[in-house]
């Protein structure tokens, strides 16, 4: 069992909200147990807090994106019950102020232009530490700047204290990709703080971006909200689901079963919403008995597609 979830910050709240938590998926297939255990998560968690739980799609990997899934992700959302406190903010729509971010961090010359190719990095695994472009390209991509030592400490308040060498694991790291999308770090750490998010709440696939978002908050000079990672919901082979790959969607028509499996999978008392028929009543049981301390560490997560440049092209 982790430590406290609660109380545990790395950081000062990022706004004059107490507790604003947020779930922030990307449309890139339905909605499955993965991230609902995320969405029931982050809200029982900023409900229990007695905050808001804001909804934002993910939607700048236009390579990645599924036809329609945002607006089914949506809609499962709602029957679910899980509704956002604020209107739904797309990220397709907010290119001017990534780019006041990118421009800001060229100006600071904490940004650079990048022409490296994939093949470029084979010899430092996929690692960017200095250019060793084989040629200029006219669509290069930009990186954020990560000095020799940089080391990010956070305490995560699920996973406990955290440790990350960005400079080692991870160098230099896209902002905006040779394919022209903003990359995830960038567009969530602008997001996260422009919303005036204080919590963030997501699944443990995302542990290891922290230390790249805390590293970009402190480039932008931009608060750094406090985190907690929840643990990931593995298939019957100990798989981790991811929206990508074969996982089964969620069943929007039939939603008490998906929502008693993310309950459970939150470490919480079955008994305590045994009595629920309508989701509506499920909800209030779920908010009453819900114990944040109940909520398990995760497994060892594999890394998330984000921390990936699948698009580089080579
Ligand atoms: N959009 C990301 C995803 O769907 C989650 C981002 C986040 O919660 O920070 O995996």
């Amino acid at each position: 069992m982790g430590p406290a979830v609660l109380p545990t910050s790395s950081a000062p709240a990022a706004s004059s909200a107490g507790y604003r938590g947020r779930f922030a998926p990307s449309p890139t297939g339905d909605l499955h147990a993965g991230s609902l255990l995320a969405a029931f998560g982050s809200w029982l968690l900023a409900h229990a807090a007695g905050g808001e739980w804001w909804v934002r799609i993910e939607d700048v990997d236009g390579p990645r994106e599924v036809a329609g899934a945002a607006d089914r992700q949506l809609a499962a959302l709602a029957a679910f019950g899980l509704a956002s406190d604020a209107p739904v903010v797309r990220q397709s729509g907010r290119d001017v102020i990534y780019q006041r971010a990118l421009d800001q961090l060229l100006a600071d010359g904490r940004a650079f232009t990048c022409h490296c190719s994939r093949t470029d990095l084979v010899a430092t695994g996929g690692i960017h530490r200095h250019c060793v472009a084989s040629a200029t390209r006219p669509d290069p991509a930009i990186r954020l700047r990560v000095d020799e030592g940089t080391r990010i400490d956070f305490i995560d308040g699920i996973q406990g204290p955290q440790s990350q060498d960005v400079a080692i694991e991870v160098g230099d790291f896209v902002l905006k990709r040779a394919d022209g999308c903003w990359a995830y770090q960038l567009a969530v750490v602008v997001d996260d703080a422009d919303q005036g998010i204080t919590d963030v709440v997501r699944g443990a696939d995302l542990l290891d971006s922290t230390p790249r978002q805390i590293l970009l908050q402190r480039a932008l000079r931009l608060p750094t909200p406090r985190y907690a990672h929840l643990p990931l919901v593995l298939d019957p082979e100990g798989r981790k689901l991811s929206k990508s790959d074969a996982a089964q969607p969620v069943n929007p028509g039939d939603p008490l079963p998906a929502l008693r499996r993310a309950w459970a999978a939150l470490g919480q008392a079955a008994h305590a919403l045994a009595g629920a028929t309508r989701v509506a009543d499920l909800l209030v049981a779920a908010r009453t008995s819900f114990q944040p301390d109940r909520i398990p560490r995760g497994v060892a997560p594999p890394p998330a597609l984000h921390n990936r440049d699948f698009t580089i092209p080579d």
